[in-house]
């Protein structure tokens, strides 16, 4: 996808506080954060939403991409929050696939 941001971010065209950089995925800081840690976690294959995965395995490893770096941080005794904003209903602003990692403050339920 030539003009999907976070495809950007994978090629290195543009620039991202990136956290960890692994064979399918990456993690890198959110510019605009809602929370002391909001990281991004997405598959280094575009993916406009979850339901255009074609590939199960991608989400196992997202999944565990979150548990690494959750235990990297040191998040799981106080909490985090993942999220999967999706279509316009659900705030997906992003075309690409990712889930959001929140902590490091109380989070309120529901959201807004
Ligand atoms: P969503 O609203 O769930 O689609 O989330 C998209 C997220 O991407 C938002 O939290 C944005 O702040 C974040 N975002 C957009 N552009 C960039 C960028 N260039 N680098 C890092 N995060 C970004
Ligand atoms: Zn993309």
């Amino acid at each position: 996808m030539n003009d999907c941001i976070f495809c950007k971010i994978i090629k290195k065209e543009i620039n991202a506080d990136i956290v960890k950089d692994e064979t399918d995925w990456m993690c890198f800081q959110d510019i605009n954060p809602k929370a002391p840690v909001h990281l991004l976690i997405i598959p280094k294959t575009h993916y406009d939403n979850l339901h255009s995965v074609n590939d199960d395995l991608i989400i196992v490893k997202l999944m565990n991409g979150v548990k690494t770096i959750v235990k990297e941080l040191g998040l799981e005794k106080k909490g985090y929050r993942v999220i999967v904003n999706t279509g316009d209903d659900g705030g997906q602003t992003v075309s690409h696939l990712h889930l959001h990692i929140l902590a490091k403050r109380p989070l309120g339920w529901p959201p807004g």
